[in-house]
């Protein structure tokens, strides 16, 4: 009976969530792929930083309105999101690119080279898509393309979220991200699911890599004020020496790794960046104030990894007869990839890529503000290959430095792997 029933199902399409649609998408896809380089050698030549992308979002919602996409502008400052309503009733499913660029000087020997300037943190300096966010952008906005083609037999609706400043903004007294913002704003409430990607410039194009559960790491800022009492230097038992305390401190906060977290499951770090106490040889300061980062993986450990830094420096600091006094602020949570959402969109991504070019991703200590949304709804974050294929990923030049470079060879599996998730996405919850 099975092997009958087998190819029975497989007949039917829609079996296994697999959508009908996928040869219309990829042939949709493969014909734009000129017209999405443009775009993203347009966006590239003209970066804009977090909060300021008015070119870029103006390009993205006449795209979209000229698709008759409804849009909506200036979400979050400069943000701008679209729903393409499917011809027939379903869930409500997000994609979402990231259109900030960064305060970098391109190196890169490129026709559509940026040549844009500004002046950042009182710095003059170039600025730069180092992050390959522009991809992003050209990529959805040709998603948008290829699924408003097929609107008639979408059983849901899509949100294209573009969104600004994934790479936060840091001034004084605000310190936020586009997709905090938008979440404020309420863009998930209507929304089921959310899929998004970032290129990689050290992975091959062809490739996509995901990973199940936390991805990518939450980002906290440390800082920890230790109180001593001030003495001459030549005689330290007068006083209580804040130095030795934070010194001891620094050491016992890496037991926290090797001691209290499970390192089989997911990785941790803790980092002390500078520290700063006292102004001379033969003075013991009054105070020493210490800054760091902490990287964690999932709620749970983060809760973990805060209570042990607590615990550790009070303690410390009470056993010399000081006192510490501990802050943490937390930034970015964890990226969390929705496990049941994440193994169910396996086969669109093995279906878009072929399986032999599916990574399974190690976690990242780096983070990002797609976690934002994941709060809010199951989604899925992946990583797209855009480094020349054959490329060694040891030596070609990391995010976020002035040699930066993507391969535009991978768009088209980009703008296919996202028309994927959506149709099967659908195909799913009818
Ligand atoms: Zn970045
Ligand atoms: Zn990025």
């Amino acid at each position: 009976m099975r092997k009958l029933i087998l190819p029975l199902l497989l007949i039917s399409g829609t079996a296994f969530g697999q959508s009908k649609l996928r040869p219309a998408i990829d042939q949709k896809a493969a014909s734009i792929e000129s017209k999405v380089i443009e775009w993203r050698r347009d966006i590239h030549q003209n970066p804009e930083l977090g909060n300021n992308e008015f070119r870029t979002a103006k390009k993205v919602a006449d795209h979209l309105r000229s698709l008759g996409i409804e849009v909506t502008e200036g979400m979050a400052v400069t943000g701008v999101v679209g729903v393409l309503k499917g011809g027939k009733p379903g869930p409500m499913v997000a994609l979402r690119a990231d259109m900030d660029a960064l305060p970098v000087t391109e190196r890169v020997d490129l026709p559509f080279k940026s040549t844009v300037t500004t002046t950042y943190n009182g710095q003059e300096t170039g600025v730069m898509h180092a992050c390959g966010h522009d991809t992003h952008v050209a990529i959805l906005m040709g998603v948008a393309e290829v699924l408003a083609g097929m609107r008639d037999q979408l059983e849901g609706s899509v949100k294209f979220i573009f969104q600004p400043a994934e790479e936060g903004i840091y001034e004084p007294g605000v310190t936020t991200w586009g997709a905090k913002q938008l979440v404020e704003e309420g863009v998930m409430k209507d929304v089921d699911a959310i899929f998004g990607l970032h290129i990689s410039s050290q992975t091959e194009v062809g490739k996509i890599g995901y990973r199940s559960g936390p991805a990518q790491a939450a980002v906290d800022n440390l800082e920890i004020i230790v109180h001593g009492t001030q003495a001459h230097g030549a005689s330290p038992w007068s006083g209580v020496d804040p130095i030795v305390t934070a010194s001891q401190i620094v050491t016992g906060l890496q037991t926290i790794l090797s001691r209290s977290v499970n390192i089989t499951q997911n990785p941790a770090v803790v980092t002390v960046g500078a520290i700063h106490g006292g102004i001379r040889h033969n003075i013991i300061p009054e105070k020493v104030e210490m800054i760091g980062t902490i990287r964690t993986f999932g709620d749970e450990q983060q809760a973990l990894v805060h209570k042990r830094i607590t615990e550790i420096a009070t303690n410390i600091a009470e056993s010399a007869g000081a006192r510490a006094e501990v802050n943490i602020q937390k930034l970015y949570p964890s990226t969390v990839n929705d496990p049941e959402l994440t193994s169910k969109m396996v086969a669109s991504m093995e279906a878009a890529a072929g399986k032999e070019n599916i990574n399974y991703n190690p976690p990242v200590t780096g983070a990002e503000d797609f976690s934002f949304y994941q709060r809010e709804k199951p989604g899925l974050f992946i990583g797209l290959g855009g480094m020349k294929k054959g490329g060694d990923p040891t030596k070609t030049p990391s995010h976020h430095t002035p040699d930066f470079y993507i391969d535009e060879g991978g768009f088209v599996l980009g703008m296919r792997v996202l028309s994927y998730f959506v149709v099967d996405y659908m195909g799913m919850k009818k």
